[in-house]
């Protein structure tokens, strides 16, 4: 079967005072029917930007899809803007890190406005704009109050008819992610994006969201597309995981094949920097995400791998190769089909 989500070569550029910022580069990625797909990179690797130029949240300008398809169930959504229109908040829903800080009377307005001047600060104005969809569809107000009800219930939320009358800020942090959650889930939705929902949420409630978002996936066959910068996460909730750099996916495989496995040596970096039993995060891989203005040549990631080759990766561009049935990787040392240990030979070399 087709995937029902399908990114193919998606590449968005920011214009901004500093220059242009080529943000996304040729990203491929699909999700099929009733599969959880996680999305896993640092901040800044151009998570969010993926998941709102999905949702047809991207602000534009300063953002501009410079190429690319986005297909959504046979309909390309960028040639077609009624039809993004029309699935969004509909079909397709989703959740974010905390929306309700934008909403909420506590925070400084100095905090917000920094939200909204980084970029993935679109987010506030493209919130309402989906919220506002989503309700506007619902004109029978009884049958909201009773969905509401029925899905606050659902995300073990006690006292669902209360809460319905209580500010956000009489919420707990978990609280509030679950009502966030019952939100999106409120038109019985085919596709769900999460962008990094239990983030600011402590280990338990984070697994408990998580516990329920899988529940809700497996009893409607929903399809997700789930972004986190933590691989921990990626494994309790994906079927198949992306990893992305600067703007560009380096690695897909199933969660086994990830963890099992990893070829790139980006992913590598991660698993090394997954908190161990110290709940130490520490940040396996040296450097930070390049200046998307000026991007490296050649492979992306060159100026922080460990096992860049001088002269190849500095100056090459990296193609995805296909590596078995479902997995691909961007990364010159697997170019002739080699093995991460013939190909750590190579480059040790
Ligand atoms: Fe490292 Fe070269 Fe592979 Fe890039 S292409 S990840 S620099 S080995
Ligand atoms: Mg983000």
């Amino acid at each position: 079967a087709d995937p029902i989500l399908s990114v193919d070569d998606l590449s968005v550029a920011f214009e901004t005072y500093e220059g242009r910022h080529h943000v996304l580069n040729g990203v491929d990625l699909t999700v099929d029917e009733g599969e959880t797909v996680a999305l896993v990179g640092e901040t800044g690797c151009g998570k969010s930007v993926t998941a709102k130029s999905i949702m047809g949240t991207l602000p534009r300008p300063p953002g501009e899809i410079t190429s690319g398809s986005i297909g959504y169930d046979g309909t390309d959504l960028l040639a077609d803007p009624d039809a993004h229109e029309r699935v969004q908040g509909e079909e397709m829903s989703m959740i974010f890190q905390d929306p309700m800080t934008y909403l909420s009377p506590v925070y400084p307005v100095g905090s917000m406005m920094a939200d909204v001047a980084s970029y993935s600060g679109g987010k506030s104005v493209s919130w309402l704009g989906v919220l506002k969809n989503m309700l506007g569809r619902r004109t029978n107000r009884s049958e909201i109050r009773e969905r509401s009800i029925e899905l606050l219930d659902r995300m073990r939320i006690p006292d669902p008819e209360g809460t319905l009358d209580r500010y956000p800020v009489e919420l707990s942090g978990g609280m509030r992610q679950r009502v966030i959650v019952a939100m999106a889930l409120i038109n019985d939705p085919t596709f769900l994006i999460a962008d990094e929902p239990t983030t600011a949420l402590d280990v338990t409630v984070q697994d408990q969201i998580l516990g329920l978002l899988r529940e809700r996936v497996e009893e409607r066959n929903l399809s997700m597309l789930y972004i986190t910068h933590n691989l921990g996460v990626a494994r309790e909730i994906a079927d198949r995981i992306c990893i992305m750099y600067a703007g560009e996916i380096v690695e897909v495989g199933t969660t086994e094949e990830i963890f099992d496995a990893p070829l790139h040596p980006y992913t590598r970096g991660l698993l090394d920097s997954i908190p161990k039993l110290t709940g130490f995060e520490g940040d396996g891989i040296d450097g930070q995400i390049p200046d998307y203005t000026d991007p490296p040549t050649g492979c992306r990631f060159h100026p922080r791998c460990p096992a860049a080759m001088a002269g190849t990766c500095d100056v090459e561009p990296v193609e995805s190769h296909a590596v078995g049935d479902d997995r691909a990787v961007a990364c010159h040392l697997y170019e002739d089909g080699m093995s991460f240990g013939e190909a750590a030979t190579i480059a040790a070399e």
